[in-house]
């Protein structure tokens, strides 16, 4: 039997590597406190490609010219010409999301099962009788069911998935 169910947040990101949590950043200084933000990546936990990498894998560049603008790695006595790790990379990462969202008191929901695949349509008629310029329904399935889908009702939303920024569908700067 397929099952579906549907979510509702302010802000939906896909994929919950580098360019996932550097959009959470970004959208952190124009989220309202308390919103509800909702992660959605094929894989597990924060980071990225840098979860399957072996441990000795390090960055190909200085850790400086790979820093999320505002938010200073915590590396102590490294020239800043290191080469950080893989461990260390995602440490960065991870203590850069409590950041964002202790300051905002953000509500995230982390649905690391669920894959974005299906549909990315405008939403203004889904929502009614408050139609919302800039919103988006994400059909998302489950990697671990296959019979469970979930529609994801989002006020704004970003592809973080593909090694490429965009812009934030709906986001007022
Ligand atoms: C060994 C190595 C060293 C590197 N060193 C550097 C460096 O020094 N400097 C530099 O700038 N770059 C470096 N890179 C490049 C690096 O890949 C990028 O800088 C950056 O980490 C990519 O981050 P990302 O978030 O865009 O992608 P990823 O880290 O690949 O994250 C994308 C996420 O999206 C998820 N995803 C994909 N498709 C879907 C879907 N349909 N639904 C849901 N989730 C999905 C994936 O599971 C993944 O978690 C290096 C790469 C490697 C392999």
């Amino acid at each position: 039997m397929v099952s579906e169910i549907s979510q509702y947040c302010d802000l939906c990101i896909i994929g919950a590597g580098i360019t996932g949590v550097a959009a959470l950043n970004a959208a952190t200084k124009y989220l309202k406190a308390g919103s509800t933000v909702m992660i959605i990546d094929k894989n597990k936990g924060w980071g990225g490609h840098w979860n399957w990498q072996y441990d000795y894998v390090r960055l190909h560049q200085p850790y400086v010219h790979y820093t999320i603008p505002s938010r200073p790695w915590k590396l102590e006595n490294k020239p800043n010409d290191y080469l950080a790790n893989k461990r260390e990379i995602l440490a960065y990462l991870q203590d850069i999301v409590q950041s964002c969202t202790s300051e905002k008191n953000i509500n995230l929901i982390e649905m690391f099962e669920f894959v974005a695949t299906v549909e990315d349509n405008s939403m203004t008629e889904i929502v009614g009788d408050h139609p919302q310029e800039g919103a988006v329904s994400l059909f998302c399935k489950s990697t671990t069911d296959e019979h469970l889908f979930v529609n994801i009702i989002a006020k704004k939303s970003n592809k973080c998935h593909r090694i490429k920024y965009t812009t934030f569908r709906g986001l007022q700067t």
